[in-house]
């Protein structure tokens, strides 16, 4: 499983899936194995060996695979066998301009598409637009600082090239809804149409577009009440919308504004001006979207993305008489853990946790955070025997891995689990969520490192 992950949309899930490095360890323990085909490729340019030391330690287990140039070495052709994802590079490389070199690498037909991220020494504002002239798509500062490091790389695969785009265009216009599927899908987006507006509300919760195109002048509604509509339901306040009509009027654009857009194309518009409209409009809103539904140390959802998947579950279980299994898992002694080993530590098996459940589980089951040392995993589609094999595997692979601690000191850490079933254990989130977490407490009582079904 890759380490970058569809990202979740509220209200309905409709894909699973989320100090400085030098000093501080950030958790780099030799955990999970790299037997994994979906590692993301990072090539480095740096000469600085001990910050390719320290790189390495911090992205060990975590999805990624790192080659790291040479000096001496031709860049290009080091860059060709590598063939990376992304680039982390310094701002000179053997006394030449870094950026130059980025700008070079902007200009190959192979290497071009690949994203660039500085780090540097440097810090100031001059560096930092160079490398947006250059084409640079990240700056940090050395030392990097591991957690704002990690979201950076993480977000690199946002949006996530197996998932097209969603826009929903609220349109009474048959001819402009066809040129708009033209552009959009020749654009390789998803693209869905309400010719009616009365059926906008049942398609953003059917569709759950990224991005709405919104026309003006239609039947029984205004695009601009239909906008303030939408901005009133909290699930949607970050849903870009986009105004598209053939007024012109200041006053209009005005209103626009004020219903809560975030933009106003004139119709007839320009194929390329909507298609860059909506693709930096679209990306921005899921990389925020992506950040506010992650937890910022593990990278997986927090626990309010998690409820929003779990409470989109249940609005579609019924209609559709969907199963689901729900684990609730949590590490055990950690507390201890932490005041021997220290907090750092801790921290360093909580991601090496997360990442773990993230290789092991199917793209289709969610995996959160649900708080300090306990996870909650999602598993759709599979009955709670099913799910018992899945997991208790898991956790016996887990309880056999070994950390090797900074000080070189091996420990192991385990966790104990409950798992519990919609419709049999719990018919909401609450039931369910107390039932999974009622049969955990029976696998704490029974001695630890052990899986409990709801209700056994
Ligand atoms: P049990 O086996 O019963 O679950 O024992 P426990 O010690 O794991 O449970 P307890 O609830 O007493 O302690 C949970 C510990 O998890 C305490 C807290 O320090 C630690 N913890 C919670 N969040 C974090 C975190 O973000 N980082 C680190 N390092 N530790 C955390
Ligand atoms: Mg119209
Ligand atoms: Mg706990
Ligand atoms: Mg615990």
């Amino acid at each position: 499983m890759s380490a970058l992950r569809p990202q979740d949309k509220a209200p309905e899930a409709k894909s699973a899936q989320e100090n400085s490095l030098a000093a501080a360890d950030a958790g780099p323990f030799p955990f999970v194995g790299t037997d994994d085909a979906s590692l993301r490729k990072l090539a480095i340019l740096d000469e600085d060996e001990a910050f390719i030391e320290s790189l390495k330690k911090l992205l060990l287990g975590k999805g990624y695979e790192i080659h790291a140039w040479r000096p001496g070495e031709d860049i290009s052709a080091f860059l060709r066998e590598a063939k990376p994802h992304m680039i982390l590079m310094d701002t000179e490389i053997e006394g030449k301009n870094g950026f130059a070199i980025c700008r070079e690498l902007k200009g190959d037909s192979v290497l071009g598409s690949v994203p660039v991220l500085f780090a540097s020494e440097k810090t100031s504002l001059k560096d930092r637009v160079e490398a947006v002239r250059a084409g640079g798509e990240g700056y940090f500062v050395k030392p990097l600082s591991p957690e704002p490091f990690l979201q950076a790389l993480e977000l690199m695969g946002v949006p996530h090239p197996d998932v097209p785009i969603r826009v929903l265009s609220v349109e009474d216009d048959p001819v402009q809804v066809a040129f708009l599927r033209k552009v959009l899908e020749g654009a390789g987006y998803l693209f869905e149409a309400c010719l009616q507006p009365e059926e906008m509300l049942e398609t953003l919760d059917t569709f759950n577009p990224d991005l709405l195109l919104m026309d003006i002048a239609m039947p029984g509604f205004s695009g601009f009440e239909l906008a303030r509509a939408v901005r009133q339901d909290s699930r949607f306040l970050m849903l870009p919308i986009v105004f598209l009509t053939v007024r012109e009027k200041v006053s209009e654009y005005i209103e626009g504004l004020q219903a809560g857009s975030d933009d106003y194309l004139v119709k007839p518009v320009d194929p390329e001006i909507l298609l860059n409209c909506v693709r930096t409009r679209s990306r921005r809103a899921l990389l925020m979207r992506t950040l506010s539904n992650q937890d910022s140390l593990t990278l997986l959802y927090n626990r309010s993305s998690l409820m929003r998947q779990l409470d989109g579950f249940f609005s579609r279980a019924g209609r559709y008489g969907e199963t689901l299994t729900i684990g609730m898992i949590d590490l055990d002694g950690f507390k201890k853990f932490n005041d021997t080993h220290g907090h750092q530590a801790g921290d360093g098996v909580l991601r090496d946790t997360a990442h773990f459940l993230r290789q092991k589980l199917r793209d289709s089951d969610v995996i959160g955070r649900y708080g300090g040392e306990e996870f909650v995993v999602l598993l759709p589609q599979l009955p709670v025997e099913d799910a018992f094999c899945v997991m208790d595997r898991l956790r016996e692979e887990f309880a056999s891995k070994e950390y090797t601690l900074p000080n070189g000191e091996s420990v192991k850490v385990s966790f104990s689990g409950g798992l519990a079933s919609f419709p049999n254990d719990g018919r909401n989130r609450e039931t369910l969520l107390a039932a999974a977490d009622a049969a955990l407490y029976v696998s704490k009582r029974a001695g630890r490192n052990r899986l409990t079904i709801a209700g056994s």
